[in-house]
């Protein structure tokens, strides 16, 4: 099944709003095994979508248009599609009722345009929206589904999640299984060399190597008609692809750093707090942003500048001039500064040259220390870090949570950051 995402919107013509239904989509497809043949985007008028459906139902075998579902004037895609598909739009009494409800719920006023969402194309089936008002829509014309979904990203994603995707599968007959293994500390060229060409040996699955600050994230998907064949496929590669990259996996799915660190520390009951310079409290930030930090983060300190390094943790002023502040021995004592002046077990220090000025031919952008104090042991490592300001922040960041984690586990502490 060859299908043709139209995504309506004249902001999405004149740049202003990125057109991320399609990248979502598209993904949420690619992973479904659903191939997606064509692209396009039109402006928010009937003749428009009318131009882009017929142009879609012409090379596509499904057509799965985003917009225009709402209730103002400029969302005329239900209409558009009437007229196209033959099919005169009709008073849904349930799809009313239940914009009303919502508005009931919600406690606000339907406004007097509302109706009109419940205005469908005859003989359309209808997705209900658990996120919003406007249903989707789907419309078998001459055996092709065409597919409406409303613009709103997030109303766009459940609706895919919970009714497009589904659909899509049934109707294709395949089975797909996946999984992600979250690595840290390797390129991904250097990841390809340890892999090498295992993925030919998984008949009918797909590895994608998908880098970023936090990583690269190592996702296999299965398909097949068989549930059987694709269930055997499915753990075979996990398997083959766990003892190859074991070394540097720290999460499977979506789970975090983060939380794999916090899961840590609730399990030794031991608390932490970070002292950080070029990060800004980003490390601190991370931790923070799982659910029920407050049993282990006990403070961070953004100290900044020199006087800040000294006075709220106690470094030495000898030391900063002799060394620097972007320097292993600050680093240090930093750590073992936070550690002590907060009382808790695990003290971080992070110093470093975020950029994209204030580099030297001795100290670069992106030279960054990070120092660990813990009863383990205190450990300091230099990371050597690229990219623009953000992506060093992002990358120190990530790389002492990374530290930390294989330190409290007593794991080797060496692997390069990338
Ligand atoms: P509403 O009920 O809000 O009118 P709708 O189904 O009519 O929803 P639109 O009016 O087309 O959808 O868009 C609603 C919002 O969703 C707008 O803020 C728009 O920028 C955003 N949006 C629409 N299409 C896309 C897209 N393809 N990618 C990202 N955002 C989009
Ligand atoms: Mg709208």
């Amino acid at each position: 099944m060859q299908v043709e995402i139209v995504t309506i919107g004249n902001e999405i013509l004149s740049g202003r709003t990125l057109d991320t239904n399609f990248a979502t989509l598209a993904r949420l497809l690619e992973e479904a095994s659903v191939k997606v043949a064509w692209h396009s985007t039109v402006g928010d008028t009937q003749e428009r979508i009318a131009e882009g459906l017929t142009r879609a139902l012409d090379r596509a075998d499904a057509v799965i248009m985003t917009g225009g579902l709402g209730p103002t004037p400029d969302d005329v895609t239900r209409k558009a599609v009437a007229t196209v598909l033959g099919r005169p739009l009709q008073l849904d009494e349930d799809v009313l009722e239940s914009i009303r409800e919502r508005a009931r719920r919600m406690g606000r006023k339907l406004v007097v345009t509302a109706e009109t969402m419940a205005l469908l194309p005859r003989g359309a089936e209808v997705w209900p929206n658990s996120v919003g008002s406007a249903p989707g829509l789907l419309v078998i014309h001459r055996d092709k589904p065409v597919m409406l979904l409303p613009g709103v990203p997030a109303e766009m994603l459940a609706l895919a999640h919970e009714h497009l995707v589904p659909y899509l599968r049934e109707r294709t007959g395949r089975v797909i299984e996946s999984f992600t293994l979250r690595t840290y500390g390797l390129w991904e060229s250097q990841l390809q060399e340890i892999i090498g060409a295992l993925d030919d040996a998984w008949p009918g699955a797909l590895l994608a190597y998908l880098p970023s600050s936090f990583g690269v994230d190592l996702r296999v998907t299965v398909s097949g008609a068989n549930p059987a064949a694709v269930r055997e496929t499915s753990l075979r590669a996990y398997n083959e692809l766990f003892a190859k990259v074991s070394g540097v996996v720290y999460a499977e799915g979506a789970t975090g750093m983060e939380e794999v660190l916090g899961a840590i520390l609730v399990e030794k009951g031991w608390r932490i707090a970070a002292a950080e310079s070029c990060t800004g409290g980003l490390f601190t930030k991370r931790l923070t942003d799982v659910p029920g930090s407050s049993r282990y983060v006990e403070r961070g300190f953004v100290t900044y500048s020199n006087a800040a390094k000294v006075e709220l943790l106690g470094v030495d002023e000898e030391t900063l001039a002799a060394q620097g502040a972007v320097s292993a021995a600050v680093a240090e004592q930093m750590a073992r500064g936070a550690r002590e002046r907060a009382g808790v077990e695990v003290g971080v220090g992070i110093t470093g040259v975020a950029g994209p000025d204030g580099g030297s031919d001795n100290k670069p952008v992106g030279l960054v220390f990070v120092a660990l104090s813990s009863p383990l042991g205190d450990v300091v490592r230099v990371l050597r870090l690229y990219g623009s300001r953000t992506t060093v922040r992002e990358r120190a960041a990530q790389s002492a949570l990374d530290l930390l984690r294989r330190h409290l586990l007593e794991l080797p502490v060496d692997a390069t950051p990338a």
